[in-house]
């Protein structure tokens, strides 16, 4: 439909073969059964072949096939198929978990479907973005996402941002009315709205004319598709460790190929062999795929807490968090409103029940009262109620309970008039609304337009608003008193302040009432005939206000004080009354002091970025404030050396989630545009959400180092026998040999390795402070721990195994050239076994950093329980299965020898424990 611009809403109505009762569900499904559904296809992903591929060619993987090949080369067939095999195998492995971790997050996003609002069959429904159709009746509002294109066909202040198409992010008006220029692109056409793009302000309706790949946003999704994923920090990180691991690796490698040729005088084919024995050993190979598995297991147990985290990266950012931003209603309250007073000049009512259920009354010195009973009070429940957009749904099968369609703070309005016995549905038909001048958090009120059928004072119609206390009653010249409008003197302001105080110290959520009798004048002029809040509301006649509560989450306290002990501090920053906000901080445990700084938008309009940053060191609040101030204190928190966790919910607060490092959006209060611009999704929208998101974020980034601690301990035992062998010029036998090395490396060590990625958060993981987020995973402290510390253990219980055997059998005695001596191979054997042995302590002590293990339970991981199992099967397979004892230069132990073994785990186990009780100690102590 080319020229759908040009026509009128009733002819576009025409056109679509609709009303506006939208179309019928009968009609949606013929023409999705036709035209399919609202969806792009995704561009093919890379083959899985391709990604089975990858496997086989990095560094480690080429080294081995060269290997293999010398090996042919040298007629030693057996020993070439064997590294193959062990390629192939562990190409395998790594294969399968970049599987898994990429099914874990495809998993994600199939939890975040987007929906769409539209009228069919008369009744406003929820519908899956995907199911729209061409004809669907689609309805939208601030924070939207738009899925489909569509005509206009009402709208009020609509502004959409179209930056996804036009990459121009200021927000466009948009009209409802014919367009009859040929000259503007289709973005640019004002009655035309397009999928991809979002509302920013004002609302509207509009016909769906085109869907799926027939969108213009559809027509460009090949180039975004093109973007790639990105990649985390930390997998940067580790991608440049392994790199820098194998730059080591590689030299000592040639060390050893030099050694072995000029020491001790072996030919290049076996010296390369050997030398790549040494490689193998120390190229932390796997690690990659198992880091990018685990943090995608941690993304799946968040989401199981109710936070849905959308880039993995974001896990890590969880991790050393210390600033959480925190608005405060719904997200640190239960944003379940109730009335349970009202403020008239010089009159005060209580209001009785809870919840959205009508049942309770509004007494005045304990005498029940309704509104027929005193004009002002209907005056004040019938604007507040006809000023609101939220529905109460009556119990159902779905819930036991009466539940809200819309803004809870809207939907409590509805209720207290209910209560005051006032019909709101015959006010609704008596009144009918003309126009709405929708809430806005900068002017923190709203405003709807009535017609009035009798004319009161000349005028036709009246101007229902509320808001904040303080707006409200700045705009305000007069205030009803008893029935009679009298002017709002000081004195007045001042007791409507003293009241609002007095019930805000309460942690209770204030709201005023206003009308305006409006004339013809003002309107704007005729050719836009529209109303502007900046022409409504001023000269405002006062009503009084509505009082509410709306308790702190009962799970909320309990958070707050892990993140005390976790180092991690909270700011509230809320568009609510400041007392009212110190009341709910202090009850909750986010501010100790007596007098915490509570900052108001205002006033923090004025501080310098020095100001400010000296006031963020201390306990603060911000009251009052815009969304758009967000950004401003999540910067300078950054600039302070923070990393911020910050939440929000409306279009305004994109720029502070997207600045954040953890931007946190409300999944249930959330607007698209929030979901979009952040890192989490709350599908609970509970800030304890979030403390459980951080505690993961730190466990994952533990676990990676428990794991990374852990494959790296073997490397100097692997690397120490083939030292001991060149540098004695031979004098020693090779007590480890290349397939022995390899079989640690790739076959024993990666089960138990694994289990490390799961372990559970250590129980102390949130009384430490923050990490550092400069702090790299292998830092100092580790590579001492893993080489000097268990690489020595290991080394020596492997040596002490070795010449057990040896000595037993008379030492030194010369063993066969060929290497068959049974002697020398059952030496080389309980040499492989001691290491595999003293792993096993070794993987227990990983499971904590700190914490004795056997305070976690010390067979409390059923993983790594199973990977221990697993590595003793199959090293008592290497012992004594004959087929694998030739490749492996292995031979069959005595009872004597696996007892001798035995001794390792608990030795390592013991010793390292004893090492962690000193460390504690120490700690204490200092
Ligand atoms: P938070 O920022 O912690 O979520 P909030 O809901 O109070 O708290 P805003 O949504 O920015 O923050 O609202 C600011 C103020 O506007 C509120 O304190 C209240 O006085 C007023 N207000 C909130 N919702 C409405 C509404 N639907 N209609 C009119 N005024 C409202």
């Amino acid at each position: 439909m080319e020229q759908i611009h040009k026509l009128s809403v009733a002819q576009v109505f025409e056109a679509f073969n609709v009303t506006t009762k939208g179309l019928t569900a009968a009609q949606a499904q013929e023409k999705q059964q036709i035209y399919g559904k609202n969806v792009i296809d995704e561009k093919k992903k890379q083959s899985l072949l391709l990604n089975f591929l990858k496997n086989f060619t990095n560094l480690m993987a080429i080294l081995l096939w060269v290997g293999g090949i010398i090996a042919l080369f040298a007629d030693m067939l057996q020993l070439a198929v064997a590294i193959w095999l062990v390629n192939v195998i562990n190409g395998v492995f790594s294969f399968w978990q970049e599987h898994r971790a990429s099914k874990a997050t495809e998993a994600l996003k199939n939890m975040l479907p987007s929906y769409a609002r539209v009228i069919r069959d008369n009744t406003e429904q929820k519908i899956l973005a995907e199911d729209l159709v061409v004809g669907d009746l689609m309805l939208l509002e601030e924070g939207d996402k738009i899925s489909a294109d569509a005509r206009l066909v009402d709208c009020s202040d609509l502004q959409v941002n179209q930056s996804t198409l036009t990459g121009e992010s200021n927000p466009v008006r948009k009209i409802k009315e014919a367009v009859l220029r040929d000259d503007l692109t289709q973005a640019e056409t004002p009655n035309l709205i397009f999928a991809g793009t979002t509302v920013s302000g004002g609302n509207g309706k509009a016909v769906v004319m085109e869907i799926g790949a027939g969108t213009e946003f559809g027509k460009i999704a090949n180039l975004t598709q093109n973007m790639g994923e990105e990649t985390s920090p930390l997998q940067k990180e580790l991608d440049r460790l392994t790199k820098q691991i194998s730059i080591i690796a590689i030299t000592f490698g040639v060390v050893f190929l030099l050694a072995a040729m000029l020491l001790v005088k072996q030919t290049f084919a076996s010296s390369f062999i050997f030398a790549l024995g040494m490689i193998v050993a120390f190229i932390p190979e796997g690690l990659l795929p198992t880091v990018t598995l685990a943090l995608a297991m941690a993304v799946q147990r968040m989401s199981k807490r109710n936070a849905l985290v959308k880039k993995l990266s974001s896990v890590e950012a969880l991790g050393s968090t210390s600033v959480i931003c925190t608005d405060k209603t719904g997200t640190l309250t239960q944003n379940e409103m109730t009335v349970n007073h009202l403020w008239l000049a010089k009159q005060q009512y209580e209001v009785t029940g809870v919840g959205y259920g009508p049942e309770g009354s509004i007494l005045r010195e304990g005498k029940t009262v309704t509104a027929n009973d005193n004009l002002d009070i209907k005056l004040l429940l019938t604007a507040a109620a006809l000023c609101s957009n939220a529905r109460i749904l009556p119990p159902n099968e779905q819930s036991a309970r009466y539940t809200v369609l819309g803004d809870p703070t809207e939907a409590c309005l509805g209720v207290v008039a209910q209560k005051a016995g006032i019909d709101m549905q015959h006010q609704a038909a008596t009144t009918p609304r003309l126009r709405e001048l929708p809430f806005d958090s900068r002017r923190k009120r709203m405003s709807t337009i009535h017609r009035l059928l009798q004319p009161i004072e000349g005028a036709h119609s009246i101007a229902y608003i509320k808001g904040a206390p303080k707006e409200v009653m700045e705009l305000s010249r007069s205030i009803r008193i008893n029935g009679e409008v009298k002017p709002l003197t000081d004195e007045l302001r001042r007791e409507i302040m003293v009241a609002n105080d007095g019930y805000a110290r309460d942690g209770l959520r204030v709201l005023a009432v206003a009308y305006r009798l409006l004339q013809e004048e003002d309107r704007l002029p005729a050719a836009m005939s529209a109303y502007t809040p900046e022409l409504i509301e001023q000269n405002l006649v006062f009503v009084g206000l509505v009082v509410m509560a709306d308790p702190p989450r009962p799970e909320v306290k309990e958070a707050v004080c892990k993140c005390r002990q976790a180092g991690i501090r909270i700011i509230m920053i809320t568009g609510d009354y400041g007392l009212t906000a110190e009341s709910i901080a202090k009850r909750i445990g986010i501010v100790t002091g007596p007098k915490p700084r509570v900052i108001s938008g205002v006033e923090l309009e004025k501080l310098s970025d020095e100001q400010l940053k000296q006031y963020l060191k201390d306990e603060i609040i911000f009251a009052r404030v815009a969304p758009e101030q967000k950004l401003r204190i999540v910067s300078n928190l950054q600039e302070m050396g923070e990393i911020v966790a910050v939440t929000g919910d409306g279009v305004n607060d994109a720029p502070a989630l997207k600045k954040a490092d953890i931007g946190v959006a409300m999944g249930i209060a959330g607007t698209d545009v929030a979901k979009e611009s952040a890192d989490m999704i709350l599908t609970d929208d509970n800030f304890a959400s979030i403390v459980h998101a951080i505690e993961e974020g730190r466990a994952v980034y533990s676990n990676i180092r428990k794991f990374l601690l852990y494959i790296l301990n073997s490397n100097m035992p692997e690397a120490v026998p083939s030292a001991l062998f060149l540098f004695s010029r031979g004098a020693i036998p090779l007590p480890l040999t290349v397939m022995q090395i390899l079989s640690i490396d790739l076959g024993t060590d990666m089960l138990p390795a694994l289990g490390l990625g799961t372990e559970k958060p250590e129980k102390d993981i949130m009384n430490r402070p923050p990490r550092n987020p400069k702090e790299t995973l292998l830092n100092k402290k580790l590579l001492i721990k893993a080489f000097l510390w268990y690489g020595l253990l290991g080394s020596i219980t492997s040596a002490v195994s070795y010449f057990f055997v040896n000595v037993q059998n008379g030492w030194p005695r010369v063993p066969l050239a060929d290497g068959s001596d049974p002697i020398y191979i059952k030496a080389t054997t309980m040499a492989l076994a001691a290491i595999v042995f003293s792993q096993i302590g070794a993987v227990f002590n990983c499971r904590t950093e700190r914490q004795s293990v056997f305070k976690v339970g010390l067979l409390s991981n059923h993983q790594i329980n199973f990977g221990i199992a697993f590595e003793i099967a199959l090293i008592v397979i290497l012992v004594y299965c004959a087929p694998l004892q030739a490749v492996f230069h292995t031979g069959a132990l005595d009872v004597s020898d696996w007892l001798f073994l035995c001794i390792w785990p608990p030795v390592v186990l013991l010793l390292e424990e004893a090492r962690k009780a000193w460390a504690r100690k120490k700690s204490l102590e200092s």
